[in-house]
């Protein structure tokens, strides 16, 4: 081997260069590409909030996870969880420190971008039955026409039952459409600017084109769609009115590029961080520091209602684990480090214009710790403190994580936010860690697997922390 220069030495010592995880890590590939597949099944199952929390619940009471009860007293090493409305879930493994010196938080969101039905949804126009949507979350609208969708979600009923309800996920499913202009008629409709290319109001669902047989009564596409879904699952029309119905991609996670090295799938923003902190919190023993392991929901439409993380959900549980310990919140606060698990946008060199190249992360690079989202002058996000990034990234080095640095865009170019602020505004230190993507809230986003597994490890070296 070639000695190194006098050069080559000093820029090694000196200079901060950041490595794909295959060129440190080329023996990882088996246990990554298994890991990646249990996740690709575990998202396939999971699409909606509700779903994960159900399938989450499945997985921790198989470990021995028990429903929290705020009267029993724990001991290190047992296991709890807490439901929040079937919507939001929060999982904790005892310590063996007490509450007085802090616990260790990680929270992802479990809500993804999807057409919701309106209230009042089915419609008929043309020959027809429709559904009318309203988009959650940020989405670029022309992205999700001409895309098989599959309808999840419940209907609550009068008795207090709550209906499950399930169209487009079996191969023999049928599944529902929104239509975009023949390119031979869109020559008005290109005109529009690409955010205005597909309206909100035109987001509208195919749901049948038969009509009913009976020619005395109005309506007869839209009655036979009634007749259908009323055989079927037992609901009216108003029963629409309280349910939660979400249109989402049909198609299963998929392995992308020859060399299998990405996952393509809808919902990855955040359920690739949900998952890999599920794991690392199921394979957490018996830790320093008790865990909190949190699933918000709302997100993506900023974090309010009491599912969401501006809500008090997590911190009137926090104040349970502070009483079980008999000690006062404050304290126990103080001394609380929270890691807020979100995915960030990952450089694409197709449009590499929106990336500034030394400071926007990299699929297959690792996990991105992110200072900072915001935008435009570093509005609306909490900017972690040099001393938490100084903790997190020497835990990252000291159980060799890769990761790397990033933001949400130049500075200019737009921005972003997530869970990070409303912890930070409770005085709790916090940062952004998790998995870069591209085409993120596309209805198919892409993840590279050494990253998705790099953040299982990541996450695991927080919940088990001793220092
Ligand atoms: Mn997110
Ligand atoms: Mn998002």
């Amino acid at each position: 081997m070639k000695e190194k220069t006098e050069g080559q030495k000093l820029a090694e010592q000196l200079c901060y260069v950041r490595k794909p995880v295959a060129e440190r890590f080329p023996e990882l590939t088996e246990e990554c590409q298994a890991f990646c597949e249990e996740y690709k099944a575990f998202l396939g199952k999971a699409k909606t909030e509700r779903e994960f929390v159900c399938e989450a619940i499945k997985l921790l009471e198989q470990a021995g996870y028990t429903p929290f009860d705020p009267s029993r007293h724990y001991k290190p090493g047992d296991k709890v969880y807490y439901s929040n409305r079937g919507k939001a879930l929060m999982m904790t493994t005892f310590g063996r420190k007490t509450a007085a010196e802090g616990v260790h938080i990680n929270i992802a969101h479990i809500d993804s971008p999807r057409l919701d039905l309106k209230a009042n949804p089915l419609y008929e126009d043309g020959g027809f039955a429709l559904f009318k949507t309203h988009y959650y979350g940020g989405i670029r609208k022309y992205q999700w026409t001409a895309v098989p969708l599959a309808l999840h979600g419940v209907f609550a009923k009068a008795d207090g039952t709550v209906q499950p309800f399930v169209i487009g996920e079996e191969e023999q499913d049928p599944v529902f459409y929104v239509t975009d202009l023949l390119p031979h008629l869109g020559r008005e409709q290109n005109k529009r600017t690409l955010a205005e290319g597909i309206g909100g109001e035109e987001l509208n669902l195919l749901a049948g084109s038969l009509p009913y047989p009976d020619k005395e009564v109005s309506e007869r596409v839209k009655l036979l769609t009634l007749q259908l879904l009323h055989e079927k699952y037992g609901i009216t029309e108003k029963d629409f009115i309280c349910a939660e119905i979400e249109a989402v991609p049909a198609y299963k996670p998929r392995d992308l590029g020859l060399d299998r090295s990405m996952i393509a799938a809808y919902a990855h923003d955040d359920k690739v961080c949900a998952y890999t902190a599920l794991r690392a919190e199921l394979a957490t023993k018996t830790p320093a520091y008790t865990t909190v392991t949190c699933f918000a929901d709302k997100e993506e439409t900023g974090s309010d209602g009491n599912t969401g993380l501006n809500s008090e959900f997590l911190f009137q549980y926090l104040e349970y684990l502070a009483e079980h310990d008999k000690v006062p919140y404050k304290q126990m606060i103080a001394h609380t480090r929270c890691l807020s698990a979100d995915v960030n946008a990952g450089f694409d060199p197709t449009f590499p214009s929106v990336s500034e190249k030394n400071n926007t992360a990299y699929l297959g690079h690792g996990v991105v710790v992110t200072k900072y989202t915001g935008a435009g002058g570093k509005y609306d996000t909490s900017d972690a403190s040099a001393e938490t990034m100084a903790y997190f990234t020497s835990l990252l080095d000291r159980h060799q994580v890769c990761w790397q640095t990033g933001e949400l865009g130049k500075v200019d170019a737009g921005g972003g936010g997530t869970v990070a602020k409303f912890v930070a505004n409770r005085n709790i230190d916090v940062v952004d860690i998790g998995v870069p993507l591209l085409s993120m809230h596309a209805p198919c986003e892409v993840a590279s697997k050494l990253d998705v597994y790099m953040c299982y490890k990541a996450f695991a070296a927080f919940a088990g922390d001793e220092a």
